[in-house]
């Protein structure tokens, strides 16, 4: 059965790694969606492979940009007259450099700017559209990165920290209005974001993947990630709010 029948679904970051296979899974499952992004050619062509009855769409969004943000929400409730689930997917790695001492200001910055702020921007535009139709779904992605200390940069760290803080806020003022908020809570995943910021190529990436992983003998996709989305954002998972669902084989409880 479709699980998404008739939902209409925006997704950051959605032409590229976690957010495309969830776009992807998304619309297999009857949702109307679109893809927000910045990599309008990528955007652009995925949408077109995906040639499906169920409409998908891409428009130019950088999630800093609020204009662009109240674009793309705005653009969803004039095609489909309203807006059911908001997937904040979007985020950069920064530099890898991890010493405090000589990490560039500007990187903390921009860093926060795009999975914090622009997460914050998200969910506020969503949320003029949820609170008054009293339902919705908002969905972040953070990471791994959201328990632990030292795994990844402090930018990166700290704006994962942040972005659960953020989830775990609105779950409780849009809670109030029947408006559900999660995070997806992955580990390691050879997208272009990691591999770049381990300066590695996909399989070189995977290979330390699976050298640090507690769980054998399986590695994580991006497909899992969606799965999960998949379940946090339809009517299935209709109490569950608060949650930073953890898909990690294990790793964050060593
Ligand atoms: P990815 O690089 O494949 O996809 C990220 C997408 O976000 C890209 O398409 C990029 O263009 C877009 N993006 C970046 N800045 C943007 C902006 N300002 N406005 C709009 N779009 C922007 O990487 P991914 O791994 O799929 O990353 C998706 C999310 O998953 C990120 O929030 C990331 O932090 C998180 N995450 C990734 C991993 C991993 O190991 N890959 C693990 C945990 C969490």
């Amino acid at each position: 059965p479709k699980r998404l029948e008739g939902k209409v679904a925006i997704i950051t970051g959605g032409a590229s790694g976690i957010g495309a296979a969830t776009a992807k899974l998304f619309v297999k499952h009857g949702a109307k969606v679109i893809i927000a992004d910045v990599q309008d050619a990528l955007g652009h062509s995925l949408c077109k492979t995906l040639s499906t009855n169920t409409p998908i769409h891409y428009l130019h969004c950088d999630v800093t940009s609020e204009s662009d943000i109240k674009n793309v929400v705005e653009a969803a409730i004039t095609k489909y007259g309203k807006l059911d689930i908001m997937y904040n997917n979007a985020g950069i790695s920064g530099d890898s450099n991890k010493a405090v001492v000589t990490s560039g200001n500007e990187n903390f910055k921009r860093v926060f700017e795009v999975n914090v702020y622009g997460a914050f921007l998200g969910a506020k535009h969503a949320a003029r559209f949820m609170v008054p139709a009293k339902r919705g779904v908002i969905l972040f992605t953070s990471s791994v990165a959201s328990l632990l200390g030292g795994e990844t940069t402090h930018a990166y760290a700290v704006s994962k920290h942040a972005v659960v803080g953020l989830m775990k806020n609105l779950c409780v003022e849009l809670g109030e209005h029947g408006i559900r908020v999660n995070c997806v809570c992955p580990g390691g995943i050879p997208t272009p974001m990691l591999n770049k910021a381990l300066k590695m190529n996909k399989k070189e990436t995977q290979e330390v993947l699976c050298k640090v992983a507690v769980l054998k003998g399986t590695v994580l996709e991006a497909e899992d990630i969606a799965t999960a989305a998949l379940f946090l954002c339809s009517d299935e998972a209709k109490f569950v709010s608060g949650v930073n669902l953890v898909l990690d084989g294990g790793y964050s409880t060593t």
